[in-house]
């Protein structure tokens, strides 16, 4: 079983503006997301592990429904289907999700950025966009990968409403859990890579036009969190992330 993350301890520091302020002697400023507490009713989504071939079904179900989705690419599988990779940009957001999906707690620095840097130089070549959202395999982050990751321009992104569709509990089960657990400034993960996710391109229509008849608007990472990066460290909520 992999260690759990505990989120609570992890400092959220932000970066300080202008005036050539440190955060700390040494310490480079970093966050750690996962919701934002926005009163208002948005909601992110995000895919991880993909690209795979159940990806155009994603898009084809986003573009019908006209939301954007942020797809947290496993560097490897990006070369396996680079087209995807250029089309999920064209109909939302890529974020990197490392080049092996490894658990960057265990490696040493050179390592991450090593994992870091060639998923980028991956997308980018795929895609022409180098992204600017970082979510670690397993959840499994500390402060030196979130520090690590931020030197390459990159912002560290979890997430605080899983069904754990990858374990393929059932199309209906994942449409519960999300309907059940989502609120204002919510960032579902869910899978289009990894393994069969024949369950979630079934239950992505159901959980969007419900959500969509609740009075949620679906939204970027951009758009969740930008506004939060400018302010206190208190306008942020961080949870605990789940292990897969
Ligand atoms: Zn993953």
């Amino acid at each position: 079983m992999r260690r759990l993350v505990s989120v609570g301890v992890v400092a959220l520091l932000m970066m300080l503006p202008a005036a050539g302020t440190r955060a700390a002697q040494g310490t480079a400023p970093f966050a750690i997301l996962s919701s934002s507490r926005t009163v208002h009713r948005l909601v992110a989504l995000s895919f991880d592990d993909g690209p795979s071939p159940y990806t155009p079904a994603i898009l084809q179900i986003l573009h019908r429904y006209r939301v954007p989705a942020t797809f947290f690419v496993v560097g490897e599988h990006v070369l396996q289907y680079p087209s995807f990779v250029k089309a999920e940009a064209e109909a939302g957001d890529v974020g990197n999700h490392t080049y092996t999906h490894m658990d960057l707690e265990w490696l040493a620095n050179i390592g991450v950025s090593q994992q870091l840097q060639a998923t980028q130089r991956v997308i980018w070549n795929a895609a022409r966009v180098r992204p600017v959202w970082f979510r670690p395999p397993y959840g499994a982050v500390d402060g030196r990968v979130a520090v690590d990751a931020q030197k390459l321009g990159l912002h560290t992104v979890l997430w605080s409403v899983d069904p754990r569709d990858w374990s393929e509990p059932g199309a209906s089960v994942i449409v519960a859990r999300v309907l059940a657990s989502v609120r204002p400034g919510s960032v579902v993960i869910l899978h289009d890579g990894g393994g069969y996710r024949g369950e979630t391109v079934q239950a992505l229509p159901t959980i969007i036009s419900t959500l969509l008849r609740r009075g949620y608007r679906f939204i970027s990472l951009d758009t969740m969190f930008t506004p939060h990066l400018q302010r206190p460290p208190d306008t942020l909520t961080v949870t605990s992330p789940r292990v897969r």
